[in-house]
């Protein structure tokens, strides 16, 4: 029975029986998933969404939730994000990974603004290689069509990943959308080298300001400066921070101190299955 390491975050953990078929020939070692396998995946449904939920740091209300990929292996056991989703943008089959995620992002939220008649905003993570291919736009319009969500209730995340993006193209596709109505959402800022870069020229409305620097925000002077620093560069931008990562209520505290409107973290609730996250609406009322 042969293992299979799966590195997530910097953390290594075995998640099973490797089964030989799922490694890329083409790249033995450097890859675990191929395309077509990921292609697969998306195909049979073994992909879902859970939905974190975003809150107003100062009521607590839940204003919408970012909706995170999930991968129910049927070898491997549930898959997190950053185990496949690497393999996914280097193979080309993020995309595929991207429409799932939109087309069922929309849907729910769509679903659940018309059961609460309250209007919830859904946070879609978009990789900068689904720009690089062209096809977001035609991918986001479908969902959109097709779910029958309003424009104004999207986020597009557009995330951090170690690739250097087309800048100007990049803002012509988002300027694109944004006429439509949809909002974009810098990801993980302050963890990147192009994100300062990214924030001037693209068409942004939203910044979440980085997890690692979250954490540090009530013992460590330097990463309250730099929130500090962050959620002003904001205003001055006339876009709205949002803190990644909050686990305790001072971080909470801290966060609206800085001057961080909106967050999300654990101290509020983990990522939950569609169902969870809708019996939570319904018990806010
Ligand atoms: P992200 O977009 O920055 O998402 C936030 C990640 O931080 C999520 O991990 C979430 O579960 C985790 N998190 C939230 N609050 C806390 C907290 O208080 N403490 C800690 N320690 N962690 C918290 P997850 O779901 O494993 O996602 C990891 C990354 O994978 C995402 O980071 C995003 O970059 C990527 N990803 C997730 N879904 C998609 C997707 O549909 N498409 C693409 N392209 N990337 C995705
Ligand atoms: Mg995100
Ligand atoms: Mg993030």
């Amino acid at each position: 029975m042969t293992s299979v390491v799966v590195r997530s975050r910097g953390h290594e953990r075995i998640v099973g029986r490797s089964d030989r078929a799922l490694l890329d020939p083409a790249a033995p070692g450097a890859r675990l998933f191929n395309a077509a396998t990921l292609r697969r995946a998306a195909l049979r449904r073994e992909l879902t969404c859970v939905y974190q939920p975003i809150v107003h740091l100062v009521s607590g209300a839940v204003l919408g939730a970012e909706a995170l990929v999930r991968w129910q292996h049927p070898a491997l056991g549930a898959l997190p994000p950053d185990t496949f989703v690497g393999d996914a943008e280097a193979s080309g089959a993020v995309s595929v990974i991207g429409r799932f995620v939109l087309e069922t992002a929309c849907r729910d939220a769509f679903r659940w603004s018309t059961a609460t008649r309250r209007p919830l905003d859904v946070w879609v993570n978009v990789s900068p290689f689904q720009l690089a291919t062209g096809g977001l736009a035609e991918d986001v319009t479908r969902a959109l069509r097709q779910s029958g969500l309003d424009p104004s209730r999207l986020v597009l995340e557009l995330t951090e990943t170690p690739t250097s993006l087309d800048l100007d193209s990049a803002a012509v596709q988002l300027g694109d959308l944004r006429v439509v109505g949809v909002r974009v959402a810098l990801d993980d800022l302050g963890s990147g080298y192009s994100s300062l870069l990214r924030l001037v020229r693209l068409p942004v409305d939203i910044v979440k300001i980085e997890r690692e620097l979250v954490a540090g925000v009530c013992d460590d002077g330097h990463c309250a400066a730099v929130v500090r620093a962050l959620a002003a560069l904001a205003t001055a931008l006339d876009v709205v921070a949002v803190a990644e990562g909050i686990e305790t209520a001072s971080q909470r505290a801290r966060l609206l101190e800085l001057g961080c409107s909106l967050g999300q973290g654990f101290v509020f609730s983990r990522a939950l299955p569609g169902p969870a996250f809708a019996a939570m609406l319904d018990a806010a009322g």
